[in-house]
C-alpha cells in the first residue's frame, strides 16, 4: 500500500486525499464533486491560486495572454502535455492580463512562460513555447 497523495481540486480549492492506486479512476472531490484530475489544464487566477499549489503533486503553469499568438499556438500542446502527465503533474493556466497581480508577483517579463511548482516552491522556469517532446524532456529531467 502506498501513502494517499494530497491533491487540490481545480474547481473549489479543496484539498482531497487520495490512493495513488485510485488517481486514473477519475476521483471526484470530496467538497463540490467536480474532478480533481480532470487530464485537461485549468485556470487559475490571483484568488485561490496558494490553494493550487499545495499537495503531493506538482503544478506546471502557463502564462499566457489572449494578444499573444505563440501562447495560442502552444495551448494544443499544452493539453496533449495535461492528458499525457494525468496523475502526475498539474497543469494550469494564468491569463497575464486578467491576473496582472499573480503575473506581477511571478516576476512574468515575457509570454508564454512556464513555471513548474513543487512543494509550492518555484523549481523552474522556461521561457517560450515547446515542442511536446521537448516539453516532457524538460519535465522529466525536474523529475516529472
Ligand atoms: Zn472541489
Amino acid at each position: 500500500m502506498t501513502d494517499p497523495l494530497l491533491i487540490p481540486c481545480p474547481h473549489c480549492g479543496g484539498l482531497n486525499r487520495l490512493p495513488s492506486e485510485r488517481l486514473s479512476d477519475h476521483p471526484r472531490c470530496g467538497r463540490c464533486k467536480n474532478e480533481v484530475l480532470p487530464g485537461t489544464p485549468f485556470a487559475v487566477a490571483d484568488a485561490g491560486f496558494a490553494a493550487q499549489l499545495k499537495g503531493d503533486l506538482p503544478l506546471l503553469l502557463d502564462v499566457w495572454a489572449d494578444w499573444c499568438g505563440p501562447c495560442k499556438a502552444f495551448a494544443p500542446t499544452f493539453e496533449q502535455a495535461a492528458a499525457r502527465l494525468n496523475g502526475r503533474c498539474r497543469l494550469a493556466k494564468l491569463d497575464s492580463e486578467a491576473n496582472q497581480h499573480l503575473a506581477g508577483r511571478l516576476g512574468i517579463r515575457s509570454i508564454p512562460t512556464l513555471i513548474l511548482f513543487k512543494d509550492g516552491r518555484e523549481v523552474a522556469r522556461q521561457s517560450g513555447a515547446m515542442p511536446l517532446p521537448q516539453l516532457l524532456d524538460w519535465l522529466s529531467r525536474q523529475g516529472v
